[in-house]
């Protein structure tokens, strides 16, 4: 079958043929309809040290999709030749601790599809049953190939309450974006995106920020005064992974404010701890989605009017996937989708 590949330990992704994948008896076979390429996709294609450091020779890269599951496992329960369906990118082990309490994000022994095994750039993927998620009929195909970064924003946004809550999120890349569009949606009142990336903030605001703030040119006090903000922001979302954004968030938030950290930093990163204990501020780390919990609410909250089509700006067919690269990485752009 197709597939994109990280065939060479050089800056790219390269397409190739390999065999389809094996079904185990607890796993579906997806026949892939539509990819997205994500962040951690470009990290890989730029070859930096995390890539180097994690992907093997000759992985099959991508873990945003949609597609239709072709066969099963003997296994399998719940599911039926023709269903629609993404997919949990996080294989959690079932037997550590949190996974045996139903805290299966929790687990610490977590495999990445598309990083640590064969991924959904290709005709077809193999899951467990148990990461595959049944989508109603009333969620698009190209909406459903980003529910995994969907995902992230839904799982970091509703971490604390946002109903009548003033919101700084750092980052406006495609789950900053996200979050601000969540954070709209449940009833937060202003909603701040940060960025240095003019053509993000317009989708930003396009998808229901209150004020999109470019840091380079504006200080974002000046913009909180505008607002009438006399206090601080009551929820954080830091979404850029970048240190000068998240001391912002923490010179702007007001005592006992809520933080949930989803942006990866570079490094180990050096924070005036002072703001954190005399402001009280409470701050929780994020990775992936609860399972399922932030499945159901990804469905629930497009099913109740919240659209994302806006976030999808190019579409193409894979083939030209090296154009997609590109687009992705000039970072004008929303998410890409590749139709196999
Ligand atoms: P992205 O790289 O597209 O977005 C980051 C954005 O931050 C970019 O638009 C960039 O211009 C912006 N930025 C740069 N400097 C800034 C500054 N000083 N202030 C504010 N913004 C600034 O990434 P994404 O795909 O939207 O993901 C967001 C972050 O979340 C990344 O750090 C990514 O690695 C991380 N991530 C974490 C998880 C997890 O499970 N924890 C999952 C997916 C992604
Ligand atoms: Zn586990």
């Amino acid at each position: 079958m197709k597939a994109l590949a990280k065939l060479k330990a050089e800056p790219g992704i390269w397409q190739t043929e390999v065999d389809k994948p094996d079904v185990g008896p607890n796993d579906v076979l997806i026949k892939i309809k539509k990819t997205a390429i994500c962040g951690t996709d470009v990290h890989i294609y730029k070859w930096d040290e995390w890539a180097q450091n994690t992907i093997p020779h000759g992985m099959v890269v991508g873990h945003e999709y949609v597609g239709i599951v072709e066969s099963m496992g003997s296994e399998v329960r719940g599911f039926k030749v023709g269903d629609r369906v993404s997919g949990e990118g996080h294989i959690t082990c079932g037997y550590c601790r949190n996974c045996r309490a139903g805290r299966v994000h929790l687990c610490r022994n977590t495999i990445g599809v598309g990083v640590n095994r064969p991924g959904s750039f290709a005709e077809y993927l193999v899951i467990p049953a148990f990461n595959a998620f049944k989508l109603p009929d009333n969620i698009p195909d190209n909406i459903a190939a980003i529910f995994d970064p969907f995902g992230n924003a839904v799982h970091t946004a509703l971490s604390f309450d946002l109903v009548g809550e003033d919101v700084l999120i750092t980052g406006a890349g495609p789950i900053g974006i996200m979050a601000a569009a969540v954070a709209r949606h449940v009833g937060a009142r202003h909603v701040v995106v940060t960025d240095v990336n003019p053509y993000r903030l317009d989708l930003a605001l396009k998808m229901g920020a209150s004020r999109a703030v470019d840091v380079s040119k504006q200080h974002l006090k000046d913009v909180m005064a505008e607002l009438g903000m006399t206090e601080g922001f009551d929820v954080g979302l830091e979404m850029s992974g970048v240190p000068s954004a998240f001391s912002s968030m923490l010179d702007t938030m007001n005592h006992g404010g809520k933080i949930a950290m989803l942006g990866i930093p570079p490094s180990s990163m050096a924070i005036d701890w002072n703001k954190v204990i005399f402001k009280g501020l409470i701050i929780k780390g994020i990775y992936g989605r609860e399972m399922f919990e932030t499945w159901y609410k990804m469905a629930s909250l497009i099913q109740s009017g919240l659209d994302l089509t806006p976030m999808i700006t190019h579409e193409m067919p894979m083939e030209r996937f090296a154009e997609g690269f590109d687009i992705m990485c000039s970072g004008q752009s929303g998410k890409v989708i590749l139709n196999w």
